[in-house]
């Protein structure tokens, strides 16, 4: 990574991509069709762990889907995963990113080096991040898949004297911002703010 240009650093989920719209607007839509009662996947849903985390790992959704539905000889575990694989993996996902989310990241990728980074499943979300189109925006090493601690997964990186965070999570910005301040870095953070994601990322256009 280059020192001189200020370094932008990307949240995915709920900051870019409306991750809980896309998963009840979408996805469950999917699992209804087959006849299983919304009310079970919202089940499965929660038991995944939404409630902790901004995203979800699929696998672990359909584990619990499967568990709740299991004595229901219809499914497999399979048909459950094959359903997610065809919807998601297609470039229909792109339809969830807030409005604003694409012209804020070209904004960017004009003045400063781009880093998106984002928990969750490698797997899924690097391929969720190709269908969505953000390779227009960021080389495949500027998009990290952290499975642990987002600051984990930047350990190596030479870290230049400008960053700016944009998140929605003001407590995981401000972990990120302080292990980029120990580096050296003066750190701005913008955030999106949940209850009115569109008008913020508006005001970040503008702040960038
Ligand atoms: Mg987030």
């Amino acid at each position: 990574m280059k020192n001189g240009k200020t370094l932008i650093i990307f949240d995915f989920d709920m900051t870019l991509f409306k991750t809980r719209e896309f998963w009840r607007e979408y996805i469950f839509p999917f699992y209804i069709k087959i006849g299983i009662p919304r009310e079970l996947i919202g089940k499965a849903y929660f038991k995944a762990g939404w409630v902790k985390s901004d995203h979800l790992i699929p696998r672990i959704f359909i584990g619990e889907l499967y568990k709740i539905i299991k004595n229901n000889k219809n499914y497999t575990k399979k048909q459950l995963k094959d359903i997610f694989e065809k919807r998601v993996y297609s470039p229909a996902v792109k339809r969830y990113f807030y409005p604003y989310s694409i012209k804020l990241l070209k904004k960017a990728k004009k003045k400063y080096q781009m880093l998106l980074i984002s928990r969750g499943d490698k797997k899924f979300k690097t391929k969720i991040f190709g269908y969505c189109g953000l390779n227009k925006y960021f080389s495949p090493e500027e998009m990290i898949v952290a499975e642990g601690k987002k600051i984990k997964s930047i350990e190596g990186l030479v870290i230049p004297t400008n960053c700016i965070i944009v998140d929605d999570v003001g407590k995981d910005a401000k972990v990120l911002a302080s292990f980029l301040v120990k580096k050296g870095a003066s750190v701005r953070i913008l955030l999106v703010d949940n209850k009115k994601p569109v008008e913020s990322l508006k005001e970040i256009f503008k702040k960038i």
